[in-house]
């Protein structure tokens, strides 16, 4: 379980909590509350080579080919603040440029509420 409190003078999350094999809960400065697992974060990733941008198949997909047959259940190495505006994610499939920016982690809230908002 990591825990950190934030910058009082960042805006977004107040609180987060990070259970490696569980998901990560935040508590947001305007009182709303997100809580994530981690099947949904990691596919959430917003590197590059996770959102498919330029189209192209990451270094990861080649070496193993599209079908991978056997996917074990993503869970946290290890997490580290970067700045006062995102949290790295290291990923037991050896995965570690996915830079979760608070605004990003907010965007893809699960919530009823935000889903509402977004639309979907
Ligand atoms: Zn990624
Ligand atoms: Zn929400």
């Amino acid at each position: 379980m990591f825990e950190f409190r934030l910058n009082p003078q960042a805006l977004d999350p107040e609180h987060i909590a990070i259970a490696k094999s569980k998901g990560v809960k935040i508590d947001w400065r305007d009182g709303h509350h997100s809580e994530y697992d981690l099947k949904y974060l990691r596919e959430n990733c917003p590197c590059a080579s996770c959102s498919g941008a330029h189209g192209t198949p990451s270094l990861k997909e080649k070496e193993e080919g599209p079908f991978p047959l056997y996917k074990p259940a993503p869970k946290i190495v290890s997490v580290e603040p970067v700045g006062n505006y995102a949290v790295r994610i290291v990923w037991n499939d050896g995965h570690s440029t996915g830079i979760y920016s608070y605004e990003h982690l907010r965007l893809i809230c699960p919530c009823e509420e935000c889903r509402k908002l977004a639309g979907t």
